[in-house]
């Protein structure tokens, strides 16, 4: 991690921004500017953590940050200590303690002992650009705050970003919800991560999450979640073009000899449309790109040199094949429209259970025309498994939606992502 300073700026700053917030320190705009406000901040953080004053986040400071960026810290118990001490002298809640060390006698604790002690807050940021690095943090976090989470990599991508999975859930009735196949579209992210989050929470405490119980759910569906299935394509529209990118002089080529990605670039590192990809009508994807004026890699639309030509896309096919799946989300943005059929191929009771997400969402349900009604994941999905299968297109405006947006879109998805699970 590189060190942060006064008049640094950068999506590392805002992850800092938001956390100092989310702990009660004055930070009025989160903005990824390393203004005086957050060189206050960090000077009173150092303080009250033991470091030196400096207002600077250099390697010490940033592995104390780190700690409250996981959410979680390791305690080694000391006479005398009880878990409602504990709790206490964190800020915490017991129950995320017993949650967090499973096996574990809270009646009997043996002095030397280490614990995981979850802090009071949250990990996951709704309020932030969400990279590949917040979404790394954020994984690694809510597996050590809840060990009965289930996580790993259904892939990599072309420069070797894992493809994580998280599996909530033990039961047999297996669901699959995906987002991020377009980079622009990392919202979409957050909003499966905020959903993932506040699901295990739920669980851990025992509380309903929607009006659902989430227990009963929990022993009776696994949901899948492939939280960002294009993570090159999201870090370089949030982070900027590396120069150290082995595709660096193609990806602005391919960009029309511009450097910036940050308002246009959906697809991949090699400049393909994972969601044109897919091999289900992938000719009429290819044969419709002259129409649309696609000529080779770009930001958009382009269908690749053949099918599942891209290891995202294979990811993606394996996980699927690999697995069960009653039914998959495939989380898109925006225009507020769930996409269900494909080429009359949906089976009996796709629209219906369309029909009941667009009454839980207000989106409305609707047929893709064009270029986008072919080669995306839920027309494969539905194609080769005869399966359920919808693509949801999550709020209203231009992309890269604004993360302003995150609260009304995250309470319009909230009861369809725990119906699609019951089905
Ligand atoms: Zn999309």
């Amino acid at each position: 991690m590189r060190t942060l300073k006064l008049g640094m700026s950068g999506t590392d700053v805002m992850q800092i921004q938001a956390l100092l917030r989310k702990m009660g320190y004055r930070i009025t705009t989160i903005d990824g500017i390393f203004g005086t406000q957050l060189e206050d901040a960090i000077k009173r953080f150092q303080s009250s953590n033991g470091l030196t004053p400096d207002g600077i986040i250099g390697t010490q400071t940033w592995n104390t940050l780190n700690r409250y960026l996981l959410g979680y810290d390791t305690y080694t118990i000391k006479s005398g200590d009880t878990f409602y001490k504990i709790a206490q002298s964190y800020h915490t809640n017991t129950n995320l303690i017993i949650a967090a060390n499973p096996g574990l006698n809270a009646t009997d604790l043996q002095i030397g002992t280490q614990i995981i002690v979850p802090y009071g807050i949250d990990v996951v940021d709704t309020n932030i650009s969400y990279t590949y690095d917040a979404l790394k943090t954020d994984i690694t976090g809510l597996k050590a705050r809840y060990p009965f989470l289930e996580i790993g990599a259904a892939g990599s991508s072309v420069l070797g970003k894992d493809i994580y999975y998280l599996r909530l859930g033990k039961g047999e009735n297996q669901v699959f919800y995906n987002a991020s196949h377009h980079a622009l579209e990392w919202i979409t992210t957050p909003l499966l991560m905020k959903f993932a989050e506040q699901y295990l929470k739920s669980y851990a405490l025992g509380q309903t999450l929607g009006g659902r119980n989430i227990n009963e759910l929990f022993n009776n569906t696994s949901i899948y979640i492939i939280p960002m299935v294009n993570p090159d394509g999201v870090d370089l529209v949030l982070n900027g073009l590396n120069p150290d990118n082995p595709y660096y002089s193609r990806l602005i080529e391919w960009n029309n000899n511009s450097t910036d990605f940050s308002t246009n670039w959906q697809a991949n590192i090699h400049g393909v449309d994972l969601n044109h990809n897919y091999n289900a009508a992938w000719q009429l994807s290819k044969d419709a790109e002259s129409a649309y004026g696609i000529t080779g890699p770009g930001p958009t639309r382009y269908s690749g040199p053949s099918p599942e030509s891209e290891p995202e896309t294979q990811s993606l096919v394996n996980f699927t094949r690999n697995h069960n799946f009653r039914l998959v989300l495939a989380f898109h943005s925006q225009g507020q429209v769930i996409y269900w059929n494909f080429q009359n191929m949906a089976p009996a009771g796709a629209k219906i259970i369309g029909e009941n997400l667009s009454r839980l969402s207000g989106y409305a349900l609707d047929n893709a025309t064009g270029i986008a009604s072919y080669a995306g994941y839920k027309d494969w999905f539905i194609q080769d498994f005869n399966r359920p299968g919808y693509t949801i297109e999550v709020g209203l405006g231009t992309n890269p939606l604004p993360i302003s947006q995150f609260n009304q879109i995250y309470s319009q998805n909230l009861p369809m992502l725990l119906y699609a699970a019951t089905v």
